[in-house]
């Protein structure tokens, strides 16, 4: 996996210990994601939003795809859509992803790195693999996650923040026993490079077979914790998860995880993220890409979005060949929100 890695973990600076006296949180739930189909029809491990989504507060959904070895030609990506209301970021662990978007920007997300976009108002885009993934094919392994904005920020410009795999803030477990990647917000008094809109922290750690992670937890956040690969147990009461399940914890101080002694040799560590927020306790109303606080913003937003005042696909960009190699254009101009579906790449 090359999201990043490090050859001495005892060289990085150290999370500390939780303190005796402190609650360490109670599981609350585990989740096995759901599997559906996005886009052009690749297949994504969806642990939320489901029936509770308020326990997710203030994400709103976890796409979790791969990992998978992609034959010649099989790499699918999702075509131009909208979104209005909250914020993607998206972690590409292996492989890469490309994106456009209706203000002329585009990038390139590979390999350990993250872009948060805040679509706020609003913004069309795609989501596409390179060529170069398509033709070949080859492992892609990413995530991506929605967090939502509250009413006061839904309308706020759409802004990137591209965060190198070289910038997260990398912190090892007290022991050594395991990295951990922070992408934003803060941890143990450890700040990484994302800037969120609400407080949030977001990281990816690698849990060694049989080693242990404490992390002091902020008691106003929400605590959540998905196993991408391998299998553990979580909190004091060592509850069994693994790969595509998602714990969510209780109230307390801190977060304990643990990886199993014995792993896949598939999966040799435990892989984890942790995703922690204030929650935003807003009404939500979610419809396809868009998220708002009532109805009325959604049917606004689907106005909006048809008569184009959520930008213009750029004409510079129909260069089906670049995009798509040899499957030809999968480009729909009229596509609309899904009406029946919540989410979507
Ligand atoms: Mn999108």
């Amino acid at each position: 996996m090359p999201a990043v890695t490090v050859d001495n973990l005892l060289a990085l600076p150290r999370l500390a210990r939780l303190p005796g006296g402190g609650r360490v949180r109670p599981v609350a739930g585990v989740v096995t994601a759901r599997v559906s189909l996005e886009g052009e029809g690749f297949q994504v491990r969806r642990p939320f939003p489901g029936p509770e989504l308020a326990i997710a507060d203030p994400f709103l959904l976890l796409d979790h795809i791969g990992a998978v070895e992609y034959a010649p030609g099989e790499a699918k990506g999702a075509p131009w859509h909208p979104h209005r209301g909250f914020e993607t970021v998206t972690y590409m662990i292996d492989g890469a992803l490309e994106h456009h978007d209706s203000t002329g920007g585009g990038g390139y997300i590979a390999d350990g790195a993250t872009q948060w976009m805040t679509a706020g108002a609003g913004i069309l885009h795609d989501e596409v693999p390179p060529a170069w993934l398509v033709q070949k094919g080859g492992l892609f392994h990413g995530v991506q996650l929605w967090v939502n904005l509250p009413a006061a920020l839904k309308w706020t410009p759409p802004r990137y923040q591209d965060i190198g795999a070289k910038a997260v803030t990398l912190l090892a477990a007290f022991d050594g026993g395991a990295l951990v990647r922070l992408i934003a917000g803060e941890l143990d008094g450890h700040r990484g490079p994302g800037v969120t809109h609400t407080p949030i922290a977001y990281a990816h750690a690698t849990i060694y077979a049989g080693s242990r992670l404490e992390l002091a937890w902020p008691r106003h956040f929400n605590a959540l914790v998905y196993a991408l690969a391998g299998r553990g147990r979580a909190g004091e009461e060592r509850r069994p998860f693994g790969e595509g399940q998602l714990v969510a914890f209780g109230n307390g101080d801190g977060v304990v995880i643990e990886a199993e002694p014995v792993q896949d040799s598939r999966a040799p560590a435990l892989e984890v993220l942790l995703l922690g927020g204030q929650p935003i306790r807003e009404p939500v109303v979610f419809h396809g890409p868009f998220v708002m606080n009532t109805r009325q913003e959604i049917f606004q937003a689907i106005r909006d979005y048809h008569a184009g005042r959520m930008g213009q696909i750029p004409p510079t960009r129909f260069d089906f060949s670049r995009l798509h190699g040899d499957r030809g254009p999968a480009i729909d101009h009229e596509t609309g929100p899904d009406e029946e579906k919540a989410g979507g790449a």
